[in-house]
């Protein structure tokens, strides 16, 4: 039997392991350096299954990724796109100082070979291992 802890665990690897392969096809495609700080899994997190963050620490951005470990709780292809949109937010602010789901966010969801989707189809959902098949958005 597994715990939650456990659980915790095997997604924040898979996260990290996603968000690197991200970072990755899109510095090559854009020859462009990219910064990523912290991945922080949110048990509390619900409402959307992840979110893309900068704040300003000192003189610098500080670049955060939170997945929601009450959503995911193994590996799937949600948890693997919401890491790439979640990515790509952070590559539109950072080579075109673009924040949402305009065309930059377009374009690097495309190179990450990904439709540019803000909502996840409900099947995709119960892969995920949530119940719910409300349409969430992936912030
Ligand atoms: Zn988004």
């Amino acid at each position: 039997m597994s715990t939650p802890g456990d659980t915790r665990t095997v997604v924040r690897a898979l996260a990290t392991n996603y968000i690197q392969e991200a970072l990755e096809i899109l510095q090559r495609t854009t020859k462009k350096r990219l910064r990523f700080d912290e991945l922080i899994l949110s048990g509390r997190l619900s409402s959307t299954m992840g979110l893309a963050n900068y704040r300003m620490v000192g003189n610098r951005y500080y670049y955060t990724i939170t997945i929601s470990s009450k959503i995911f709780k193994r590996d799937s292809i949600a948890l693997k796109e919401t890491c790439y949109h979640e990515v790509a937010h952070l590559a539109d602010w950072q080579i075109y100082r673009k924040w949402g789901h305009g065309d930059t966010w377009c374009r690097l969801m495309r190179k990450l070979g990904l439709e540019p989707k803000v909502y996840i189809e409900p099947e995709e959902y119960v892969e995920a291992g949530y119940i719910s098949v409300d349409e969430r958005p992936i912030s």
